[in-house]
C-alpha cells in the first residue's frame, strides 16, 4: 500500500474530508501542515504546479490535486489502484434504512430514525457534515445563544446521531437503481441495498462557467472563502454574487484581506437586510453594482493575477487588481443520480408529494436543500429531516403490517 502525502492547514474542511476518505480505506498518510511549517507552503505551491489551495495530495510522485480530484478518482474506481490497495470481494450489504448525505437534514433524519429503532445507516457523501462545515458563524440555529461554529454544530449532530446507534459510512453514492425493491445504491463498485431510502444530498456551489475560471480554479479561484481566504492575506480579492453567502464571504475576507470587491449583476442584493447592513458598514468592501466577471486573468506560472470586470450598463471593462476570486452565486441541487427515477421541479429540485417527504417511488423520502429551493437553511433542513424519518418509519410499519 502506498502512503500519500497531504499538504493541509488548520481549519480546512476539505483537508478533513480528504483525510476521512483515506482513513475510511484504512490508508495511513503523511500530513504536512503548511501553517505550522511555513517553508512548506512554497514547496507545496511549486510541487503542485502553482496551486494555492489546500489540500494538495500526492501519491508518491503522482499529483492527485485537491479534495474534489481525490473523490473523482475514487468515484472512477481508480484511487484504490493508485494506492495499491488489496481488492475486496464485492458483496451487497443490506440495511433497513439508508440516508444519503450528512448535512443537518441527514443527521436529523438519522437521530429520529435511530430513536425509532430503524438502525439507519448514513452514507456521508463527499462533504461530511454538509454545507455548514464551510462557515465559522452560525448565528441563527436555535439553542446557541452566542452562535456556533458550523463544524462544531455538525460534529455535535454527528455525535448525537451516533449516540442512538446510527452507522456512518464515509463515501459517495455514484449510481442508484430505484426500479425495484430492495433499492440498490452503488458506492463506486460497492453495492448497498435498502428497504427505505432517505435522500438528503443537499446542494453544491455553482460556478460562472468561464473557461478562465476553471483554468484558475484552485490557483486563485475558489468557492470557499473560509477554506482558502488564508492564501490572500494582505491582498485584494473579489467575491461575485448577491445573496447571503456572497455577503458573508466578503465580510469574512475583510478579516485578513486588504480590500474586497463585491461584484453583483444587479443594483440591489437578494441577501437578508442584516447581512446587507453588515457589509455596507464595512469600509474594506467596495461594491461593484451592475457588473460581472469578464475574465480571470493569469498565467501558467503564477495562476490568477488579476480580474477583469465588465459594467453591464456601460459595457466598460476594467482590471481591478484582485489576486483571488471567490464565487458565491448559489447552488445546484445534487439530484443527477435521480433524474430518471424521481420527480423534480424545473430547477431539478426533488418534488415530494404535498407537504410530506414522500417521493413518487414508495419507500423513497427527500429532505433538506435537495427539495427546498426557497428556505435553504440549516433549521428548515433539520425540520424536514425529522419529517422524512417519521414518514419512513410510518411507511416501513405499513409494509410490515
Ligand atoms: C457558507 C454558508 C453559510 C451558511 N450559513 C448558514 C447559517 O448561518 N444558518 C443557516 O441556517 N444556514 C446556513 N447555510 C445554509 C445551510 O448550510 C444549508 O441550508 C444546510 O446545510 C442544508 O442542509 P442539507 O442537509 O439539506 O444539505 P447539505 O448541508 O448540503 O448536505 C448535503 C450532504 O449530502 C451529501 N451528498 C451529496 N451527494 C451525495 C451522494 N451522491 N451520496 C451521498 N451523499 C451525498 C453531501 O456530501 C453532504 O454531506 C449556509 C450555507 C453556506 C454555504
Amino acid at each position: 500500500m502506498k502512503k500519500p502525502i497531504i499538504y493541509s492547514k488548520d481549519y480546512c474542511p476539505y483537508c478533513d474530508k480528504a483525510k476521512e476518505l483515506l482513513k475510511s480505506k484504512g490508508v495511513a498518510y503523511e500530513e504536512i501542515r503548511i501553517d505550522l511549517e511555513v517553508e512548506q507552503k512554497d514547496i507545496m505551491i511549486e510541487r503542485s504546479g502553482g496551486r494555492r489551495t489546500v489540500p494538495q495530495i500526492f501519491i508518491e510522485d503522482f499529483h492527485v490535486g485537491g479534495c474534489d480530484e481525490l473523490f473523482e478518482l475514487d468515484a472512477q474506481g481508480k484511487l484504490d489502484d493508485l494506492l495499491e490497495l488489496e481488492k475486496k470481494e464485492n458483496k451487497a450489504e443490506h440495511r433497513k434504512v439508508i440516508i444519503m448525505g450528512s448535512g443537518p437534514a441527514g443527521y436529523t433524519a438519522a437521530i429520529y430514525a435511530a430513536r425509532a429503532n430503524l438502525a439507519p445507516t448514513i452514507i456521508s457523501g463527499p462533504q461530511k457534515g454538509g454545507q455548514l462545515t464551510t462557515t465559522t458563524d452560525v448565528d441563527n440555529f436555535p439553542g446557541f445563544s452566542d452562535g456556533v461554529d458550523g463544524n462544531e454544530l455538525m460534529t455535535s449532530m454527528e455525535k448525537q446521531a451516533k449516540r442512538f446507534g446510527t452507522e456512518i459510512i464515509f463515501g459517495e453514492i455514484t449510481k442508484v437503481d430505484l426500479s425495484q425493491k430492495p433499492f440498490k445504491l452503488y458506492e463506486g463498485e460497492k453495492l448497498f441495498t435498502c428497504d427505505a431510502l432517505i435522500i438528503s444530498t443537499g446542494a453544491s456551489a455553482r460556478y460562472l462557467g468561464l473557461g478562465s475560471e476553471s483554468k484558475y480554479k484552485n490557483r486563485g479561484v475558489s468557492a470557499c472563502a473560509t477554506c482558502d481566504g488564508f492564501f490572500f492575506k494582505g491582498q485584494k480579492v473579489a467575491v461575485v454574487g448577491g445573496g447571503d453567502t456572497a455577503l458573508e464571504e466578503a465580510t469574512y475576507l475583510t478579516n485578513f484581506c486588504e480590500k474586497v470587491f463585491l461584484i453583483h449583476r444587479r443594483d440591489e442584493f437578494r441577501a437578508s437586510k442584516a447581512m446587507q447592513e453588515r457589509a455596507a458598514k464595512n469600509e474594506k468592501i467596495e461594491i461593484l453594482w451592475d457588473s460581472a466577471v469578464d475574465e480571470v486573468l493569469g498565467d501558467d506560472k503564477q495562476g490568477m493575477t488579476d480580474l477583469r470586470v465588465r459594467n453591464l450598463k456601460t459595457g466598460e471593462t476594467k482590471e481591478i487588481g484582485a489576486k483571488g476570486l471567490f464565487v458565491a452565486i448559489g447552488h445546484t441541487p445534487n439530484t443527477t443520480l435521480f433524474k430518471d427515477s424521481l420527480e423534480m421541479d424545473e430547477n431539478n429540485y426533488l418534488r415530494p408529494e404535498g407537504d410530506s417527504s414522500r417521493m413518487n417511488v414508495p419507500g423513497v423520502f427527500a429532505c433538506g436543500d435537495v427539495m427546498d429551493s426557497t428556505y435553504r437553511q440549516a433549521i428548515t433542513a433539520a425540520g424536514s429531516g425529522c419529517k422524512a424519518a417519521m414518514d419512513a418509519e410510518r411507511w416501513l410499519g405499513e409494509q410490515e403490517a
